[in-house]
């Protein structure tokens, strides 16, 4: 959007904070693994004239008049959603993941029923049954980790608390689990005690959607999501269901938990799902793999240990306790040297949660500026001597000068001012 359009009125002060958030995002490299940076096309559809309408309800049952248009673009994307994923049934609604979550817990549970969920320090989400969250105030959350000796989910403790608690809902999926998930061990378990399994692929629907990670469509009754991340859409939730769970999840998302649906973000939802329908979005999501692949690689190689040795996903979990350094002081280091990282608890961390043992690195977002295998070795050492000199600021401020020059290979948004 341009600033010089006529009849703007400029606003200076919202300007320069819209122009130092690009400059941002422009000179830093985005490291954070629930990043990810949209197309163009996206930014400008995001910002369509579908902002200013009220279309509460779903297509052909609207509380609102002039719906026309939005039922066509919701039914569009609803579409979309099924194609890409194999569903059933879609709902494009909800307005984060967070939501979708909770619509898919009334959906599948009552208050008060017992759950299972992955805990938060070992890879879990808050919304999988956080004591802060929702989800661990509203429902009696129970917790299934991972193993101590392979940082792998301990699926025979899956079973077992499965056959203890009869949870009503298992809920996988995670944000900080770098391995790919069996979803039909999941699907026993659940089938063990009776419960529905949502599965919440927030982070890897990307790689779900190209194929080169295992669906969890056919195992679940619902499968929530976000759009944002590994997917590259706009910021917000979808959620896929089996065609038995289609009222339930559409009443809890409007009105048991939302009102209005935002169109213009419904829009961007749409052309994302085509997008992700192209044949180059999978080479896309396989330069995410090989790029995560080469970064664990080069980060060993410098004397790092990875949670679980390594990676199959778009993440890394570095285990900072050799280093003798906090997540904390990773993640300051590594923002003085122009990196955006989030330090992250590791399984069975002794650290605060706001300090921790661990850092998490994406590579989502660095492979949309168009980083390759070979760059990767380039950020690697970046990140390793930062780490490495974590209190040493004029060693930082170098390696910031060169992130920035580096920065500047990979354009974003050229055209763009803010
Ligand atoms: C990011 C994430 C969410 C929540 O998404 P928001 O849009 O931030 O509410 C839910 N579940 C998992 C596993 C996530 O990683």
């Amino acid at each position: 959007m341009s600033s010089k359009s006529p009849n703007y009125s400029p606003d200076v002060q919202l300007e320069t904070i819209l122009a130092k958030e690009l400059g941002r995002q422009r000179d830093k490299l985005e490291m954070i693994a629930s990043e990810n940076f949209v197309s163009e096309h996206i930014l400008r559809v995001t910002a369509s004239v579908f902002t200013n309408k009220y279309a509460e309800g779903y297509p052909d049952q609207r509380y609102y008049g002039g719906c026309e248009f939005a039922d066509e673009l919701e039914i569009l994307t609803q579409a979309r959603a099924r194609k890409l994923f194999g569903a059933e049934h879609a709902n494009v609604q909800p307005h984060c993941g967070s939501s979708a979550n909770m619509a898919a817990f009334f959906a599948a549970m009552k208050p008060g029923d017992p759950f299972l969920g992955m805990n938060i320090a070992h890879g879990g989400h808050l919304t999988h049954g956080a004591p802060v969250s929702f989800s661990g105030r509203v429902f009696k959350a129970h917790y299934y980790g991972v193993k101590k000796d392979t940082e792998l989910i301990d699926y025979d403790e899956v079973m077992r608390l499965a056959e203890e608690i009869k949870p009503k809902v298992i809920v996988c999926g995670a944000s900080s689990y770098p391995r790919v998930i069996d979803f039909e061990r999941f699907r026993q378990a659940a089938d063990r005690a009776g419960a529905a399994l949502v599965t919440d692929m927030a982070h890897f629907a990307g790689m779900v959607a190209a194929g080169l990670y295992p669906s969890p469509v056919p195992f679940s009754e619902i499968v929530t999501t976000t759009t944002h991340k590994t997917l590259r859409g706009p910021r917000g939730g979808l959620i896929l269901s089996k065609r038995t769970y289609a009222k339930a999840v559409d009443d809890e998302v409007f009105p048991g938990i939302q009102g209005g649906p935002l169109m213009h973000v419904i829009a961007a939802k749409a052309l994302a799902l085509a997008e992700a329908l192209e044949p180059d979005f999978i080479d896309y999501q396989r330069q995410i793999l090989k790029n995560a692949s080469r970064l664990a690689t080069r980060l060993v190689d410098a004397g790092f240990r990875l949670v679980s040795g390594g990676t199959d996903t778009h993440l890394v979990l570095i285990d900072l306790r050799n280093k003798n350094i906090t997540g904390r002081q990773a993640e300051t280091a590594l923002d003085k040297a122009g990196i955006t990282a989030n330090k992250n608890t590791i399984p069975f961390d002794k650290e605060r949660f706001t300090v921790t043992s661990g850092l998490r690195l994406g590579t989502a977002a660095l492979t949309t500026r168009g980083l390759i295998e070979s760059d990767m070795d380039e950020v690697a050492e970046f990140v390793a001597t930062s780490l490495h000199n974590c209190e040493d600021d004029s060693q930082l401020k170098k390696i910031r000068e060169r992130v920035v020059s580096f920065s500047r290979k990979f354009p974003l948004y050229p055209g763009l001012d803010f």
